[in-house]
């Protein structure tokens, strides 16, 4: 089957001027530090909690820093969902995080596309549409090999 490879067009729930947050998962870069990674995930909880949660905060430095010192280059699209996933093991709610991150194609780092239009449908590679193809089984194994070997824990997902 045909299907028309299209310029990859950023998920409406992603914020548009993602490249221009300051310390934005960090302009550019695919990998931020610790402290970079902290902060944004301090400024969007603040977009969506009226409530600042220090409990949540310290939960999630400490985990940033296990999944950090686990791999030290893996792209914050992963880590990110490792994260949320963490969090929601501690009971903390993580879902939202999820309209917070970049989504990509573990297998080439392309960003990867929802055809349907919305989280929730399957993630597609979109670099490599015919190659990579359907990247969602390709994520969670990702999200899983690296959540445990950081956290010495079986993953039980709940975001992801
Ligand atoms: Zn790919």
């Amino acid at each position: 089957m045909f299907v028309p490879l299209r310029t990859p067009k950023p998920h409406e729930a992603i914020d548009a001027d993602w490249s221009n947050r300051e310390g934005a998962l960090t302009n550019g870069e695919l990998s931020s530090s610790d402290a970079g990674l902290l902060g944004y995930f301090k400024r969007v909880h603040r977009q969506e909690f009226a409530e600042p949660n220090p409990k949540m905060d310290c939960a999630a430095a400490a985990a940033i820093k296990q999944l950090k010192a686990q791999r030290n280059h893996t792209r914050d699209t992963f880590l990110w969902l490792a994260l949320a996933e963490r969090l929601a093991s501690k009971g903390y709610p993580a879902r939202w995080m999820l309209d917070y991150f970049t989504p990509r194609c573990p297998l080439c780092g392309s960003i990867a596309k929802f055809p349907g239009g919305k989280f929730g449908s399957e993630a597609i590679c979109a670099s490599a549409e015919q190659d990579h193809g359907a990247v969602d089984d390709a994520i969670r194994e990702k999200i899983t090999e690296f959540y445990e070997n950081a956290f010495d824990d079986d993953l039980e997902p709940a975001v992801v």
